[in-house]
């Protein structure tokens, strides 16, 4: 048992902020957190007597969790040839405020897939990630994005299951293209995806309305049958809407609106890279006032480059140039295609929905953090800065640029400079 230690600042609660708050942490838990003025009578007048009183402004928020990942500082999980190097990735986001990580693979051989799941689940294990997110092999080419087209097949329910076998539990979503053959219905890859414990993850697809439209009440249905303990979350996500897909025409209206229409309905939770490139501001305000906070959840999508400088990288084994902080596919001639990825940490994307796209400061966290933790079905354990959750929290400076992060009531190692 370790000595109680409290913080203080401006402390972001799911539905608050408290102008001069108190986080009290006691071992790995959040003891209390309310005005530093009501800590004697709660019992913790002198840990929070004892914390400095900030005058700059700063705010404390709970540790973000990320859903949707592939790398950062450098490494990136399709291509971390040990788990070593993947921590590296783990490390970049975790010192930027990512106490919960979901490490997202992407297209590539069924050996690949296999041989990364197995060293993600062993992190998964100790305690080091929150899951893995397979992004393909069962998407469409027409949208794919950076997965490389050597690899995407049809939807395989077999090969599903066997990657559910060697992640062990560990699998939060696929994400997969609805208008494959079994991508959804009786005998599918969403079907084996649910049956486990993992949620499906409509993307990278060139399905028209009407096929979104019933892969959303398939899944709603399945979700809904599915009973409480062998469900990950009642609710299906979108990998990165508008990304991946067919932009909304409204004599073509493919799926973008059918998933916004769900999502305000209560079906799915629509993921939205909101840094600024790969979805333009204002597009995510109006999703964000057209389905509200509890429909939507902020990722970064990132790759090897988040944290590091322009240059060259890979990402499942492609490569990727990376100029003026914008991830592209690296054309045979070396001219930018695609976007590959992103290259922020999600503390970025909240800070800059939060000051570009009109959310409030309290729902920008709250879709960085408790939005990730319902995903993963840990919403009593993580994602807000409530009494008896873990003590992961992020302090940040009032613009939001990390100064301390503390993982599990342990201060980690130092902050790099904004
Ligand atoms: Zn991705």
């Amino acid at each position: 048992m370790s000595e109680a230690f409290a913080v203080r600042g401006q402390v972001v609660t799911p539905n608050s902020i408290l102008i001069d708050g108190a986080v009290v942490v006691k071992d790995d838990r959040l003891a209390w957190i309310g005005e530093s003025s009501a800590a004697q009578g709660a019992g913790f007048g002198a840990e929070v007597a004892a914390a400095d009183s900030p005058t700059d402004g700063r705010y404390i928020i709970p540790g973000l969790v990320d859903v949707h990942c592939h790398g950062g500082g450098g490494q990136s999980f399709p291509d971390a040839a040990t788990a070593d190097d993947a921590m590296v990735a783990v490390w970049e986001h975790r010192l930027h405020g990512t106490t919960s990580i979901v490490t997202s693979l992407v297209t590539q051989s069924p050996e690949a897939l296999r041989r990364q799941a197995q060293m993600l689940a062993d992190l998964a294990d100790a305690g080091e990630i929150a899951g893995i997110h397979f992004e393909g092999p069962f998407v469409a080419e027409a949208h794919k994005g950076a997965q490389d087209p050597h690899y995407i097949q049809a939807p395989n329910p077999a090969l599903m299951r066997e990657l559910m076998i060697v992640t062990r539990g560990h699998t939060v979503t696929m994400t997969l293209a609805p208008e494959g053959k079994r991508a959804f219905g009786s005998g599918s890859v969403a079907e084996v995806l649910i049956e486990n414990g993992a949620l499906p993850s409509y993307g990278h697809t060139d399905c028209d309305s009407a096929t979104m439209r019933a892969a959303a009440r398939w899944t709603r249905e399945k979700l809904g049958l599915t009973p409480e303990e062998t469900r990950l979350s009642p609710r299906y996500t979108i990998t990165h809407l508008f990304n991946g897909m067919e932009p909304f025409h409204h004599r073509k209206p493919g799926p973008v609106l059918e998933a916004i229409a769900d999502a305000a309905g209560g079906g799915a939770v629509l993921e939205l890279i909101g840094d600024g490139t790969h979805v333009h501001p204002d597009a995510v305000r109006s999703v964000y006032e057209l389905v509200g906070r509890d429909s939507m959840v902020l990722v970064t999508d990132a790759m090897a480059a988040a944290g590091m400088d322009d240059g060259d990288y890979v990402l499942g084994g492609q490569a990727v140039i990376v100029m003026d902080g914008k991830a592209y596919l690296r054309g045979e001639d070396g001219t930018p295609g695609s976007l590959a990825g992103g290259t922020a940490h999600l503390l970025d994307v909240v800070r800059n929905s939060w000051k570009n796209s009109g959310m409030s400061l309290v729902d920008a966290v709250y879709c960085g953090s408790m939005q990730g933790a319902k995903i993963l079905g840990k919403e009593a354990e993580i994602g807000s800065l409530e009494a008896g959750k873990r003590a992961d929290l992020v302090v940040a400076d009032e613009n939001l640029y990390p100064l301390q992060v503390f993982r599990r009531g342990i201060q980690i190692a130092s902050v790099p400079e904004a």
